[in-house]
């Protein structure tokens, strides 16, 4: 029986709907190259359409029915003009991360050839790491609140929750992925010096959890001097592990490093595989450009090679990584607007397709 994957399609609202399909013609190139099976399932919720429609987000039973997938693969979920953003984000896809317990949320950033870096001097090579965003508690608890609200005592206080476990198994997660990587090295990012509880419990569970690694190099810096270094010195860099509001900043700030946001993939994993990860690219749904065909698959592609490595297919994805570095390096023209080339969607998705058996 040849190996066989099930995986939800879902393509979301704006561009969403035109990456995806590009997405899924690089996830069949790489299935015949590589001769494993696909079955995949396309479902039209989580966007404005079924909201119109159903005065909801998702179905009633979707949790049982995406339950059964391998896999969860998105585009974008957003469309404010019939749908307030916290809404519909509230309602897709913070679900799926919190009830299929997604705790890791995984963004590479590596400078592609042919991509310009904002960033002055660099080129491809100088800029390869891995940004882990911790993305279950921490700072985004709900616990809080007003007193004496109208008079001049007003106050407000929210708390931040980080469990023992919730954050051993961030760092796990962290640490097993620098082993995997050359340099073996862990970057945790905290604020030890004006957050007094928190952030320290973050250090010491680091702390304790290298003495078990001591393969991987540790580095700790506070979130406000990392930030400098991502701009000043992203060689740096190899895996840089964060809690829930720092890893957000984080994880926009260095994929914004690596060039232009069409590009950029990311994952967010439930490591025990009790229950399907989701991958997507970083951007939204970008209404400014949806429905032109000019929108750069080129994030959705890549989030296709983070899924198919999740799910195994190691060389599978390594071979799509390459053919999209082949195309970057390649003809200009072929490229989408936002990269400086002629080309749209579809040819350039096409492109890449084409060049996955090649790189095999
Ligand atoms: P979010 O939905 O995550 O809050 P947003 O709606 O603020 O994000 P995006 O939809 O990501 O933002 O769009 C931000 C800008 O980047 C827009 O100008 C958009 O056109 C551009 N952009 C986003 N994705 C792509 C892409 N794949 N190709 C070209 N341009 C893109
Ligand atoms: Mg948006």
């Amino acid at each position: 029986m040849t190996r066989s994957y099930r995986i939800a399609v879902i393509p979301g609202d704006g561009i969403g709907k035109e990456v995806v399909p590009e997405g899924v013609r690089a996830l069949r190139a790489a299935a015949d190259a590589f001769g494993f099976g696909l079955d995949l399932v396309e479902y039209g919720f989580a966007s404005a359409e079924y909201w119109t429609e159903h005065g909801r987000m998702l179905p009633e039973d979707w949790f049982d029915e995406l339950s059964g997938h391998d896999a969860l693969f998105l585009g974008a979920v957003g469309w404010p003009e019939t749908v307030p953003d916290h809404v519909s984000l509230w309602g897709s896809l913070l679900q799926f991360r919190r009830r299929f317990d997604q705790y890791a949320n995984v963004r590479p950033v590596r400078l592609m050839p042919g991509v310009t870096s904002p960033l002055a001097g660099r080129g491809p090579g100088d800029i390869d790491f891995y940004v882990v965003r911790e993305n279950t508690e921490g700072e985004y608890s709900s616990i809080g609140g007003r007193i004496f609200e109208g008079t001049d005592r007003e106050a407000v206080v929210q708390e931040t929750v980080m469990t023992r476990t919730g954050v051993d198994r961030i760092l796990r997660y962290a640490f097993e992925l620098a082993r995997t990587r050359d340099r073996r090295r862990l970057t945790s990012a905290t604020k030890s010096n004006g957050i007094s509880q928190t952030m320290p419990y973050w250090d010491e569970r680091v702390a304790r959890m290298a003495a078990e690694y001591p393969d991987v190099a540790v580095d700790q810096y506070h979130i406000d001097i990392l930030t400098a270094h991502f701009v000043l010195n992203p060689d740096r860099f190899d895996v840089v592990v964060a809690s829930n509001l720092f890893g957000d900043i984080l994880s926009d700030l260095g994929p914004a490093c690596a060039g232009t946001i069409g590009i950029a993939p990311s994952a967010n994993i439930n490591p025990e595989r009790r229950h399907p990860s989701l991958f997507e690219p970083v951007h939204g749904s970008a209404p400014d450009i949806a429905g032109r065909g000019i929108a750069n698959p080129i994030g959705q592609i890549w989030s296709a090679s983070m899924m198919l490595d999740h799910l195994g297919e190691r060389e599978a994805a390594a071979a799509v990584l390459r053919a999209i570095e082949d195309v970057l390096a390649g003809e200009r023209a072929e490229l989408t607007p936002d990269l400086g080339g002629k080309g749209g969607t579809a040819s350039l998705g096409r492109t890449i397709a084409e060049a996955i058996p090649a790189a095999a």
